[in-house]
């Protein structure tokens, strides 16, 4: 049985004491935050969390962490249903007329609703009531021990330093201290150099959570979203009558971020869009003022070298301190719970715990081989939809950016139209091909939700010529249907009623 230590308790940090708890070991887990668990999901919900701001954001379950639940860890999905969250079976859901003959795998294809703080909530509780977890909170580490000897070379993490000076004896000490945790600054004392990348999203998100006046009636029961070039939006199903709306606008479009900020003008703009309007028509009530964040960016850290040798030993980094992605695409939470089981599952092994630097590097090779090619697909997201943008920065690494806020065109896509901007024709696909393919194409359905789910690659749906060829056939009949309804105004539109 090892002892293991895990810095944070977001939701990596849980995972991994659930996860390795369940592996036989005994685990401490500190958190900064000075959080008592309360007695229901609604007290959850005004947990002071400065360490995990977006917890007052919307959040998705992806299918990837219900299914890793459900296959590993069934209990927690009784329990957050019993807390009062929902499964989004997608399918059940397909629109009407579709052709849609049931299939091995679809039940695959279900994703969680529930606001943020009761998935935690119920993580914390689950992950407690295995006996061999304690909960240290109010308190931070500030610092890592290790061993005077190194492992073949290679500093040892042997244990934390918190804020009141006590110290924790460790055989395995776990970053989970999400995306503000600075892994390189706490190794570097050690002699340590964890090299990282970074590259910044575009967006800040404004979010608002409601909650239904009508107990009778049902939250949304899917999460709809959409862009409309300056300005993102989502509703997402809550639990307990609750649901959330989330604009994410340019990092710079610094008059759309000060509109939205008012809560009478982003209620307006909510009824606005004819997604979000349904939800603020009376039927609801604001629960929260309008949350903002910014600082969203993309960034990887490597912990092996290139020779494939592990940088630190008795140290791993899960969740957001080794990989954030775009919040948009949500898929965190996902990411995060995988790192958890995939240590976790190391850690099952009597050889791999005794042995530092085969389980550092098979951790970070099964990571990489997991978390990569999400990160490579958000950047290269990023990239297309701050081209798109009004407000966005240009492509700089994060930190580069000089704060100076950007003149915003007045409409996106209002460009000289003799010009054929490939850019242009891609939203075209998008909006006339893929769309109108999702409401009609089971084959198409099912390999954009299994791909948007993480249960694929993110570059399966661009490579999978049948889906391409189905998307383009429907595109060449574009002019043969009615134009896609607009998905909201126009900037100007926008602007003018807010
Ligand atoms: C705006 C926003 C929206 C998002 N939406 C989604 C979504 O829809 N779906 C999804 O899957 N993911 C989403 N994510 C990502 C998701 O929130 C994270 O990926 C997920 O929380 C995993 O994070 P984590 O456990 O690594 O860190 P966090 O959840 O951020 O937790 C880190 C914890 O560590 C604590 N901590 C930090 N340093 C210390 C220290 N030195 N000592 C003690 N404690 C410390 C913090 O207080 C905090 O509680 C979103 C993120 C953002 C920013």
């Amino acid at each position: 049985m090892a002892r293991i230590v895990i810095i944070g308790a977001g939701v990596g940090g849980l995972g991994t004491a659930l996860c390795t708890a369940r592996s036989g070991h005994r685990v401490t887990i500190v958190e900064r935050d000075d959080t008592p668990l309360p007695t229901d999901p609604h007290g959850a919900f005004e947990w002071d969390r400065h360490g995990a701001p977006q917890v007052r954001h919307s959040h998705a379950f992806l299918a990837r962490l219900r299914n890793l639940l459900r296959d590993r860890h069934p209990d927690v999905i009784t329990a957050l249903l019993d807390a009062g969250a929902t499964e989004l079976r997608f399918l059940e859901m397909a629109p009407e007329g579709m052709d849609l003959e049931p299939e091995p795998g679809d039940e695959d294809l279900a994703a969680l609703a529930c606001r943020r703080t009761t998935f935690e909530w119920v993580l914390r509780r689950m992950a407690l009531a295995e006996g061999a977890v304690e909960l240290i909170h109010g308190r931070s580490v500030t610092s890592l021990v290790t061993a005077d000897e190194t492992v073949d070379g290679i500093p040892l993490v042997v244990g934390v330093t918190l804020s009141d000076g006590t110290t924790l004896d460790a055989d395995v000490v776990v970053d989970a201290g999400g995306r503000r945790s600075d892994v390189p600054a706490l190794l570097a004392p050690h002699g340590v150099e964890i090299p990282e990348a970074e590259e910044d999203t575009g967006i800040i998100y404004l979010s608002r959570f409601f909650r239904l006046l009508d107990l009778d009636e049902s939250p949304p029961s899917v999460v709809v979203g959409a862009d409309l070039g300056y300005l993102k939006y989502g509703v997402f199903p809550g639990d307990n009558h609750t649901f959330s709306i989330t604009f994410a606008v340019g990092s710079r479009d610094s008059e759309m971020r000060r509109l939205l900020l008012d809560p009478d003008r982003f209620l307006t703009a909510a009824a606005l869009i004819p997604a979000t309007a349904p939800y603020v028509d009376g039927r609801s009530e604001p629960i929260t003022d309008v949350e903002v964040m910014g600082g969203l960016i993309n960034r990887r850290r490597w912990f092996l070298n290139d020779g494939d040798r592990p940088l630190v030993a008795g140290f791993h980094a899960v969740g957001d301190c080794h990989t954030a992605t775009n919040p948009l695409y949500g898929r965190g939470c996902s990411l995060a719970m995988v790192q958890a089981q995939v240590l976790a599952d190391l850690l099952s092994d009597p050889a791999m715990v005794a042995d530092h630097v085969a389980r550092a590097t098979a951790y970070e090779k099964a990571v990489h081989a997991e978390v990569t090619p999400w990160y490579d697909a958000a950047v290269a997201q990023d990239r297309f939809n701050r081209s798109q943008t009004p407000g966005s920065p240009p492509a700089t690494p994060a930190g580069a950016d000089d704060g100076v806020d950007i003149a915003v065109r007045p409409d996106a896509g209002a460009s000289d139209p003799t010009e054929v901007d490939p850019s242009d024709f891609l939203r075209g696909v998008l909006r006339e091909g893929l769309l109108p393919a999702l409401r009609s194409d089971p084959v198409v359905l099912r390999a954009f939700l299994a791909t948007f789910n993480l249960l694929r690659p993110p570059d399966s749906l661009l490579s999978d010529a049948d889906v391409i060829g189905r998307v383009m056939a429907i595109y060449q009949t574009r002019n043969e249907r009615p134009a896609e309804p607009p998905l909201g105004p126009t900037r100007a539109a926008f602007l003018a009623a807010v």
